[in-house]
């Protein structure tokens, strides 16, 4: 088997695999239990919480604020946008967002739509310095901006440090949301609330989490036993924590690297006719987007996956579903229709790509014959 499809999920490494079975072989207890079983879950929370929380910080001053655990990005998108949001209710005002968010922001900016707030969303082929558009989209009415750190169809990345600086130095009143799913330890980061998902980085499906920057104060979405300060009503999944703690801690993704494969791709690409890269020069190297063109993207996928090879046709969360997001970074419908996504772990080899490269001048081949 050849996985390609490191943005739709990764494989849970050894270290998370392990770590899910001892926790719930020794560590079971509900972390709300006065009992030693329950301290001990209450440790390993706080635990993967200091861990997530430096992780996001980078090699730079760690970010001050608190992690809550929540059952995937979905869900900490959410959690950020409506528990930010309710602050500004009944009074609308606006927020500045882009045309290449997930359906877990981009619906949830629809139901602020309907509710009276005006969303001002940008596209990333109608500027040239998109980071910058959006500072300036912001002004003295600007509720909130949301953002993703890096696209997940393309890899088009944003300077996330820069967004932040520079809207609070415009409205420091602005809450900052970074969707930060395909950016979490791959790009530098910051913001007000950043959501990260535990299954994009070698830790089960089913955690994530949600920073929330000192200061902030959000309403939460799930109401219950008042678990995670109140912010999150739920028992703790402390052995998916522990997993996804485990995961960050063994985590191997490596930028040169990554570009090295890029390079190597692109390369053996080259050597095929009719092809266009809609990963640029602007984009994290783990995610590379190409048309083949003359092969539609699901004839071409389940050619690939005769020899093994999987790859996307584009976001597995639209289920080949056409989604404006690759037209909004300026990629024609023509090209978006024979689009394949390359998406990169560390374990991924050179002779992968050399072997993904000869498949797809084959299905070329065949499909034209
Ligand atoms: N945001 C982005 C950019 C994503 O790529 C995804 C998943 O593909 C999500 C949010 C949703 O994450 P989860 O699957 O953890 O709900």
């Amino acid at each position: 088997m050849i996985y390609l499809d490191n943005a739709a999920t990764t494989k849970p490494c050894e270290e998370c695999r392990r770590a899910v079975c001892d926790t719930m072989e020794s560590a079971f207890g509900n972390a709300s239990s006065l009992h030693k079983l329950g301290t001990d879950s209450l440790q390993i929370i706080s635990r993967a919480k200091r861990t997530i929380l430096s992780a996001l910080s980078g090699a730079k001053t760690p970010l001050d604020g608190m992690i809550i655990f929540t059952s995937g990005a979905t869900e900490s998108n959410n959690t950020a946008l409506l528990g930010a949001m309710h602050r500004f209710r009944p009074h609308a005002g606006k927020i500045v967002s882009t045309a290449i968010e997930h359906p877990s922001v981009a619906k949830t900016l629809i139901r602020f739509e309907e509710d009276g707030f005006e969303v001002l969303r940008l596209a990333p082929k109608d500027f040239e310095d998109f980071t910058g558009a959006l500072v300036n989209a912001v002004d003295e009415n600007t509720a909130l901006l949301s953002a993703m750190a890096v696209n997940n169809e393309t890899g088009f990345k944003i300077d996330v440090p820069r967004l932040y600086r520079e809207v609070k130095r415009k409205n420091p009143k602005t809450i900052v949301h970074i969707d930060a799913v395909q950016g979490f330890l791959k790009v530098p980061l910051d913001g007000d609330l950043i959501s990260v998902s535990g299954h994009k980085v070698h830790a089960s499906k089913g955690i994530g989490a949600l920073f929330i920057k000192k200061g902030q104060n959000i309403l939460p979405i799930m109401l219950g036993g008042g678990q995670q300060g109140g912010l999150r009503s739920g028992t703790e999944p402390v052995e998916l924590i522990a997993g996804f703690d485990a995961a960050v801690k063994a985590y191997q993704g490596d930028t040169a690297k990554f570009a090295e494969l890029k390079a190597h791709l692109l390369d053996r690409l080259a050597e095929l006719e009719n092809i266009g890269i809609n990963s640029g020069a602007d984009c994290v190297p783990n995610i590379i987007n190409f048309s083949v063109r003359g092969v539609r993207s699901e004839i071409m996928l389940h050619s690939l996956e005769e020899d093994g090879i999987y790859v996307s046709s584009g976001s597995a969360c639209s289920k080949g579903k056409k989604s404006g997001v690759l037209g909004a970074l300026g990629v024609s419908d023509k090209d978006a229709d024979c689009a394949v996504r390359v998406s990169l772990c560390a374990d991924n080899t050179a002779e992968e790509l050399d072997a993904l490269c000869e498949k797809i001048k084959r299905t070329i081949e065949r499909v034209r014959r």
